[in-house]
């Protein structure tokens, strides 16, 4: 087999054969036509990328810093057992010194007694990971925010985004269909303290970005991925089926999903943002999703409820 740009052998057959070099132009190539085609950098913008340690947010660092973006990288340990590895910052503060980009880390003691905040998970009824989602979504806000920061790019790829749309289709709710008009790559500030958040692996795969770090020598965390998330993760083994039969349904869909605003311009979920009365933060509740942990864990604290 050969590589369908350079005609060397080829190293790598995911929707098209390369070898390792063209692969990573190729690679590159697809990212910057993201950036331009839905204006995800411009040029004033300081670019904060959230980097867990794995193959997709060190994919992202990697190729905007190789695309001449100035950028800073922010890492949070999230301290719940089970959740953290402690690798991952080792592997992120490496990767940044060799670099010499900006390392940034910070952890759920900004919010919480890490103590507390184990507990409350432990004895959570729901899976945490919507909330440990949550709770650093808002860190990164707040990060980037009194950082200066006018962009918070994510290791979000097409899988990602494939899985969530099918998840959202599922709920069978007319709000579902308002979900949809998340899922592009750039999400602007819908509110003076919300910072504007960019996707630029959109239209990657992941199997493309652990290609990537393959190539670029980059190491990467192997198992970031909380035990919690692995235990109920049957949407990985669903696609992987499907791609069996379409290898790029999931660049496919993704790139339907960018169109959907052309077809329904006023699809977007119109939520009402406040401040919170408690902690200021940005949130469309009268409280938000942090003071109301903090209030559930101070009741569990004096024994109000188990
Ligand atoms: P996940 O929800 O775990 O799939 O993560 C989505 C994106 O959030 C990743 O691609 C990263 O950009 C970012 N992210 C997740 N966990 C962390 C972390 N512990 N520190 C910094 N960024 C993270
Ligand atoms: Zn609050």
């Amino acid at each position: 087999m050969k590589c369908i740009s350079c005609k060397k052998p080829a190293e790598i057959k995911i929707t098209q054969p390369f070898c390792s070099e063209c692969f990573l132009k190729h690679y590159q190539r697809r990212v910057e036509r993201t950036i331009k085609k839905f204006k995800l950098i411009q040029k004033n913008d300081k670019v904060l990328v959230a980097v867990s340690g794995g193959k997709d947010s060190l994919s992202c660092a990697d190729v905007l810093h190789q695309l001449g973006f100035e950028i800073a990288v922010l890492h949070i340990d999230v301290g719940i057992k089970r959740c953290t590895n402690e690798r991952s910052k080792q592997v992120v503060e490496k990767f940044c010194k060799e670099r010499n980009i900006p390392f940034h880390f910070t952890s759920f003691e900004d919010f919480f007694d890490i103590e507390d905040i184990n507990k409350f998970f432990k004895v959570a009824k729901r899976p945490i990971c919507a909330t440990c989602g949550m709770l650093k979504r808002t860190l990164f806000n707040k990060f980037a925010r009194e950082n200066g920061f006018t962009k918070i790019a994510t290791g979000h790829c097409a899988d990602d985004i494939v899985k969530y749309f099918f998840k959202t289709m599922l709920a069978g709710d007319k709000d579902s269909i308002l979900w949809l008009s998340k899922l592009k790559p750039i999400t602007p500030s819908s509110h003076p303290k919300i910072v504007t958040r960019i996707r630029p692996l959109f239209e990657m795969l992941e199997i493309e970005n652990l290609t990537y770090t393959k190539f670029r020598n980059i190491t990467v965390e192997g198992c970031t991925m909380c035990s919690y998330f692995q235990r109920k993760d049957k949407w990985t083994e669903i696609l992987r089926e499907i791609d069996k039969k379409i290898p790029d349904f999931k660049i496919k869909i993704a790139r339907t999903l960018e169109k959907i605003e052309i077809v329904l311009p006023n699809i977007q979920k119109k939520e009402e943002i406040k401040e919170c009365s408690i902690c200021g933060e940005p949130t469309s509740q009268e409280i938000c999703a942090v003071c109301k942990i903090k209030q559930r864990i101070s009741k569990r604290n004096a024994g109000k409820i188990s």
